[in-house]
Formats: structure tokens, sequence, C-alpha cells
């Protein structure tokens, strides 16, 4: 199918007038900049719908009632203001749910400490597990300690904050490694570079043919406590109690709208977010906030009678958190006519400050010079100078996220809107992540970029970057 577009692309650029394709795409779009810039950082509605999602309806965690509502909710709001094609894709999702959970130190003192059982953890006999609790700081100090002292015992990761990356990977794979060594559980020191005692979340990843032991997060504070007195020679012990289980997968769904293209409505630009989140706090950074963005940048220039050539297509992907199911779901859905996406743009590390996009070519090195890669870094060069009012015109070597990842694989120009991102791991997976966590005027900006960047891509000649999305790519 690729094989057919070259030529259409170079008669395109051909034919497309000579006159605007010769001028750089800042100065093609500035006045419909500066139209949206001007909707966008004034408007209250975007940010009423941010307020409701996160006020009335709160966390959303895949099965849940309160996804399901999310999803309604959308949906019709979507219908009503007039956006084109909207629709819930079905998705099967899984059902995790956590259940009562505590945790209680009995020696040396008594006190019940704060936590959160890990996504995907199974849980504990209803007695719960009670059991020595080992410390240790890295995989390999546990793995030097041997089965002897780690046998029976809970173990704590107490692993320094070394940034989300190096960090995330004990909650991940904290429980399969210590179970694999005879441990009955796993506590992880909470995945944050800045902690006011709140427990953060996420999933783990059992490995396959190891005992499968529940998993919970702790505190930094506590993490850090309970690894002095362990120092000292204290000896810890406590009692996990976690009701965590799965119930039959739930039927969930991606929301899309569009407005569709004028001259070529079978080409799309996607933009998005995912609109699952954890079952604490509101999903108001994670990823709730940039759903609403995106979907309100379509509102905007709907309301400005503002439509490109190609079709702006905002996508809500569900399930992220604990399956990519959405994501999947949406990706086989398109994958017999995947060279008709022109683009795809996801925000999904918080909605403070914006700062501009990173740009992703999957298979190619953003640092290696490709010239392919180089024509599509060129074009957003261009039209990151329209963002320069807002401070939000660097353009990042390196892009794109978690639900675009199966699109961008089969060839798909990714992109993701960045922020200064110097909280969103304080509030990340945790009761913490709520609507007086953002900003109102990044959220109207990050509603500016989307709309501008979605709109620009749609609608200028030429194709972001010269690729030919495949399906066959791996
Ligand atoms: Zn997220």
């Amino acid at each position: 199918m690729g094989r057919r577009i070259a030529p259409l692309l170079l008669t395109a650029a051909l034919l497309g007038s000579a006159s605007t394709a010769a001028q750089p795409l800042d100065e093609r779009y500035r006045d419909v900049a500066g139209q949206i810039f001007g909707a966008a950082l004034t408007d209250e509605e975007g940010w009423e719908k941010l307020r409701y999602l996160t006020t009335h309806i709160g966390h959303r965690l895949s099965g849940s009632t309160g996804l399901e509502r999310a999803i309604e909710w959308a949906v019709e709001s979507m219908r009503e203001e007039g956006l084109e094609n909207v629709r819930a894709q079905p998705v099967t999702v899984t059902h995790w749910v956590r259940g009562e959970e505590s945790l209680e130190l009995h020696a040396p003192v008594r006190r019940r400490l704060a936590m959160l059982g890990l996504g995907n953890s199974v849980g504990t006999p209803p007695e719960g597990i009670t059991a020595p609790v080992l410390v240790a700081r890295s995989f390999d100090e546990l793995e030097g300690l041997g089965r002897e002292k780690v046998e029976g015992r809970i173990v704590l990761y107490a692993v320094p904050w070394t940034g989300y990356g190096g960090t995330v990977v004990y909650r991940a794979l904290g429980a399969s490694r210590a179970a694999a060594l005879g441990a009955r559980a796993a506590l992880v020191r909470s995945a944050t570079g800045r902690s006011l005692s709140t427990p953060h979340t996420g999933s783990l990843r059992y490995e396959e043919g190891t005992p499968r032991i529940p998993a919970a997060a702790v505190t930094v504070e506590d993490a850090e406590w309970l690894a002095a007195l362990a120092e000292d020679g204290v000896e810890i012990e406590v009692t996990l109690r976690m009701g965590a289980h799965f119930l039959p997968d739930a039927t969930s769904a991606n929301v899309i709208a569009e407005i569709r293209g004028s001259e070529r409505p079978e080409e799309v630009v996607v933009i998005g977010g995912h609109y699952d989140s954890w079952d604490v706090g509101q999903g108001a950074h994670d990823d709730g906030g940039p759903c609403i963005a995106a979907w309100h940048a379509l509102t905007l220039l709907q309301r400005l009678e503002l439509r490109p050539r190609r079709t702006l297509r905002v996508v809500l992907w569900t399930n992220e958190e604990n399956g990519l199911a959405g994501a999947e779901a949406y990706h086989a859905s398109v994958a017999g006519e995947i060279e008709r996406h022109v683009a795809a743009v996801e925000m999904d590390m918080g909605i403070e400050r914006p700062v501009g996009f990173g740009f992703g070519l999957a298979g190619i090195d953003p640092e290696s010079g490709d010239p392919r890669y180089e024509t599509g870094y060129a074009r957003l060069l261009e039209i990151a100078r329209l963002f320069a009012p807002l401070e939000a015109d660097r353009i990042r070597r390196g892009g794109g996220g978690a639900d675009i990842g199966p699109l961008m694989r089969s060839g798909v120009p990714g992109l993701s809107l960045d922020t200064v991102g110097e909280h969103y791991f304080d509030w990340h997976h945790s009761h913490a992540d709520t609507l007086d966590k953002v900003e109102p005027r990044d959220f109207r900006k990050a509603v500016a970029l989307f709309a501008v960047m979605g709109y620009v891509l749609a609608d200028m000649e030429e194709r972001l970057a010269p690729v030919e999305p495949s399906p066959l790519n791996p």
C-alpha cells in the first residue's frame, strides 16, 4: 500500500501551490495560530470539563464504574458539541480490584503504615502475611544475600530515586525477583523523587515460573526509616493484608471524535491521551488533564470553523495503566489503512507548563542525521516558531508514548506534548493526583498547543515526514 503513496505525494508536492509550499509553515499558519491562541487562552469551558471529570467522576481504573461513566459522559458531550464521527470503540480490558488492604508494623513498635498495593498484584490470605522484613537497597544486594536470608521474609526494596526509569524496575519486577529467592511478599519504596508521606501505586509484572507473591508500595519516609532500623540491627516484623484480585475481563472503550478533513478526509492526524487512571486520586495529571486538553482542542477548532484538509481525530485510549488494550485495539482497527495516519500526538507526562514537543520515528535514531527524520524535524521547527509567544517552542529529538507506540511501530511519525516536568512524579499514581495540582493557565496552553499542532499537521500540503507507514513494519 505504502509504495503507491509515494508518487501521489510527489505529485501533491509538485502541484501543491508553489507559492505556499515555498513559504515556511509558521508564516503560512501565523494568522490561524493567533486565532486559536486567542480562543484557547481565554477559554473557560475546557477547564470546566476537566473540573467535572475530576470532581464528579474522579479516578478511572479499567473495569471500574468511574471509567464507564467517564466514557459515557465524553461521548454524550462530544455529540452535543457537534464533533463528528463520535464513537465508543469497544475494548476488552482486564479488571483488577484492590480490595481492602493494610500494612501493620508489629516490631519494634506497633504502627499502621501508609501503603498501596501494586496494580495486578495477587492478594494475601484473609489473615494476611506476617513475617520479618528484610531490607535491600538493590537487586544485587538482595541476590548477594541469597535464598538462606530471603526465604520466608517480606522483602523491602529501599531503593533511592534515580529518575523514573531507573527506579520503576523495582516496582515492576521486584515481586518476582524476591519470590525467586523464597520471599513471601514484597514492599517497594514508592517511585517518586519527593514525598509527603504518600504511597504511589503502579503495575507490576510477574515473571513466568516464579511464585506470584503480593506486593505493595510504602512511602519514602517509612522505607527510609525501616532501612535505618535494619542497618542498626533492629528486628522488624509486619503483617501485610491485601484483598487484591481479578474479576472477569470487562468491556471498556476508546472514545473517538473527529473534525473531518475538507480535502483528504481519509488521511488522519491523531491527538490524545489515556482516559483510564489508577484507582486513587482523580487522575488529574495522569492523564485526565491531557485527555481533556486534546478533546477541547477539537471543540475550539470546530467553534472557530477551522476545518483542516485532513481529518483531525481525538482518541481517549482506555486501559493504558494496566494493560494497553486500548492502544492495541485502536491500532488493530486501523491496521488495514495505517498509511493514512500522517502523525500521532500523545500527552502523558502530566499537564504542567508545556515547553514544546518531542518527535520520534520508530526505528530511526533521532541523532543519526537520517534525512527522513531531518525533514520532519525541520518542518516541526518551523511550526514551533508559532509557539514562541507561549514559551513552548522546543522540539526535542525523540518522543512518543505508550498509546501511540503501536502506531509508531507501524511507521507513523509520533509526537509527545512535553512539559517542564518539575512535579509530575511527586503526584503520579497517588492520592495526590488531583485538580488542585493543575494550573489553569498550563492547561489552557496545552489546549492551544494541541489545537495548533493538530491543525497544522492535518492541513499542511506535505506529510510531516516522508515515511510510508505499513502494517508490515514490526
Ligand atoms: Zn499516564
